[in-house]
């Protein structure tokens, strides 16, 4: 029975959907009056979800200091709504401890000393983490208030169904069946049913009694199998890398103590397995900085702006990455990089910066008097800004020995580790700041539908890839704990250009890299990366509904070789779910990782008009325009809502 009522359905609890939640609650008082349900259905505890659950091993760590995650708004965010400021993590731990935020459950014994020791600087437990996060979850649902109560469903949403006049079913794992006015699909990074390769090495795996990992969310992975000294190939050297390497040494009882140098031991328990890892790099991501700014501080960015942005679009109908926007992306970081380098050490430089950044502004970042310019201006060349270098560090370089590859790369991570956590190459810094504000900017600036579609194939893939490795990789201690396993003869470097096959006749599965001529064979396989994003092979039910029913379809992109998905969740540039017609789903929005969108993250640095934030206002907004359009579109007769304030906020099975 229809009710009265407008009900919004958000399909995932996770950090996105908090976030949509508070901004529902910030707008509601401008764009709608009168009552409304929420109802979120999310099988792990809301707020935290999957990813930031409390239940997984305590010594999974966040790649952000504390004091760069904050769920809130500030005045730095432009965004229609109202901002609303609240504590970020590491403001959050003080007020716990002082007792002025209440509403947080009793901790255990070994979370209260993590609070008592969290300082702006550390790099807090995912455990800890959850427990922010589902304290905002908790507060926004409370802002809510009782005339919009929220319902949390401790369930799975198996598919959503349109509704002849309007609306949605979203039928749910345990049977339930939800009428939504509104649907927001904030499902995260999901899961997809291993295919293509992934897939036959299962099989292969399966067939000669060894173990494959396919890509998956490493934590959600049994790797018991795995047998002391086993040797294990793992393909990939990214985030996912670094929480296997926890899980099966730290996690199988191995220590780490620190030495004089500074560095670290590894103590091995014995239960370890033996790591060959390698990557298209062949190298871990970069380290986060810990280092401070000294030169002339950030100003407004200069050569990626609205402006240029704008004319460019103004003579083209469709932008191209590679010759269009990158040089200004290279240009825009460049002058960051250069800006602190020549201001924080002018003893490194031969240039003053005014004389220096007056020829830069006129020159484009790949021009011969670019290059000419920055020679004369920084005579080491170790220090000059090359991005090709920066992406591919072993490029072109033959590697004469095994030893050779194994001392290159362990070199590499020691040197990141200077240049990042020293004291004296705060260049490092203004780079790391320019390519996050642009990173976070480029949505804004630049509407997905104005690039072409081998641009758009850039940007969710080599953009954000190299995005990641620059600035989305661990904390320091995890690279000195990469080169302590690698001491302790528990982790080996198979270098760049990985390639893995499986061999029929060994049952083995062999990795080589060309470069390094290293051959590694072992009955065990790790593909240390998240699962691709997909909709039609997706693991999740929801997605795989979504695309049987046609209401939801995948991002296609016309590519030299016709047409190619990007297997994310086609959405317009206002969250609309799109059709397989291409058409917007009236009332089904999609935000967040699996999505067309150039989502980036879910909380972020206060401060950087964080593009989740503007992101998360502006769907709130447009859910509270269905909402009210839908209340003002049902019969007055209808019946009305059973339910009553008295259920904000219960979890129902
Ligand atoms: C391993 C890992 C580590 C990361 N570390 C960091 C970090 O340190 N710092 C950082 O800024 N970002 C990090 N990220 C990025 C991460 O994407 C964001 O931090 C954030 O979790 C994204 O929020 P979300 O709500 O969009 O997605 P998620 O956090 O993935 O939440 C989505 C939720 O939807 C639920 N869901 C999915 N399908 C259904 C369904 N059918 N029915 C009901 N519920 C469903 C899931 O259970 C999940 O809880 C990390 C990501 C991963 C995978």
């Amino acid at each position: 029975m229809p009710s009265n009522v407008p009900a919004v359905v958000i399909i995932g609890g996770g950090p996105r959907a908090a976030g949509v939640l508070e901004r529902l609650a910030a707008n509601r008082a401008a764009l709608f009056a009168g009552r409304f349900d929420v109802h979120v259905i999310e099988p792990h505890q809301p707020g935290s979800g999957r990813i930031w659950r409390y239940d997984q091993h305590p010594g999974l760590r966040l790649n952000s200091t504390a004091a760069d995650v904050t769920m809130f708004t500030d005045s730095s965010v432009q965004c229609e709504g109202p901002a609303a400021p609240g504590p970020g993590l590491a403001e959050w731990a003080t007020g716990v401890l002082d007792g002025s935020i209440t509403d947080v459950p009793a901790m255990a014994p070994a979370l209260q000393r993590q609070l008592r020791a969290l300082t702006p600087g550390t790099f807090p437990t995912r455990q800890l983490q959850s427990q922010y996060l589902e304290w905002f979850f908790r507060r926004a649902v409370a802002a809510l208030g009782t005339d919009a109560p929220v319902t949390v469903h401790r369930d799975v949403a198996v598919s959503i169904d349109a509704q002849g006049g309007g609306g949605h079913r979203v039928s749910l794992a345990g049977g339930a069946v939800i009428q939504a006015d509104v649907v927001l699909a904030a499902l995260g990074h999901t899961d997809a049913v291993p295919g293509g390769q992934s897939a036959d090495w299962s099989a292969f795996a399966v067939r000669h009694g060894g173990f494959h990992a396919p890509p998956s969310y490493t934590a959600d992975v049994d790797y018991s199998r795995l047998g002391p000294g086993q040797d294990v190939i793992v393909s990939g050297m990214g985030l996912a890398f670094v929480d296997l390497l926890v899980l099966l040494t730290e996690g199988r009882g191995g220590r780490f103590e620190e030495v004089a140098d500074g560095g670290l031991r590894y103590l091995p328990s014995g239960r370890e397995p033996r790591f060959w890892a390698g990557s298209r790099r062949g190298v871990p991501y970069h380290s986060k900085i810990s280092a401070t700014l000294r030169g002339i501080p950030a100003g407004e960015p200069r050569f990626l702006t609205a402006d240029a942005v704008d004319a460019l679009l103004a003579v083209t109908e469709e932008l191209d990455f590679w010759t269009q926007l990158w040089p200004l992306i290279a240009k825009e970081a460049g002058y960051a990089y250069y800006r602190e380098l020549l201001t924080g050490y002018p003893e490194r430089v031969h240039t003053g910066w005014e004389d220096f950044a007056a020829r830069y502004a006129e020159l484009d970042w790949y021009s011969p008097e670019r290059i000419a310019l920055v020679a004369q201006a920084v005579p080491d060349e170790s220090l000059r800004l090359d991005f090709e270098r920066l992406d591919q560090p072993f490029e072109g370089r033959r590697f004469a020995s095994d030893r050779d590859v194994q001392a290159a790369v362990a070199g590499y991570i020691e040197a990141d580790l200077r240049l990042r956590t020293g004291p004296d190459h705060s260049e490092t810094l203004a780079l790391f700041t320019a390519l996050l504000k642009i990173y976070m900017d480029l949505g804004r600036l630049l509407p997905p539908e104005r690039l072409n579609s081998r641009s758009q194939q850039t940007i969710h893939g080599w953009w954000h890839g190299f995005f990641s490795f620059v600035d989305s990789g661990p904390p320091p201690r995890r690279l000195h704990e990469i080169l302590a396993l690698h001491r302790a003869g528990v982790l080996q470097f198979i270098g760049p250009g990985l390639v893995v096959s499986a061999d029929e006749e060994t049952g083995q599965f062999q990795a080589r890299s060309a470069q390094s001529g290293i051959t590694v064979s072992a009955r065990a396989l790790v593909e240390a990366r998240l699962p691709p994003p997909s909709v039609a092979a997706s693991a999740n039910p929801v997605l795989r509904a979504l695309h049987r029913s046609g209401l939801g379809t995948e991002q296609q992109l016309i590519s030299a070789d016709g047409l190619n998905s990007t297997g994310r969740l086609l959405i317009s540039a206002r969250n609309e779910v799109l059709n397989a017609d291409g058409l917007a789903v009236p009332g089904l929005f999609g935000i967040g990782p699996g999505t067309s969108g150039w989502g980036a993250g879910a909380f972020a640095r206060p401060g950087t008009n964080a593009a989740p934030f503007r992101e998360n206002d502006a769907v709130a907004r447009r859910i509270l325009h269905a909402l009210a359009d839908s209340a003002g579109a049902r019969p007055l007769a209808a019946a009305a809502s059973t339910r009553t304030a008295a259920d904000c906020g219960k979890d129902q099975p």
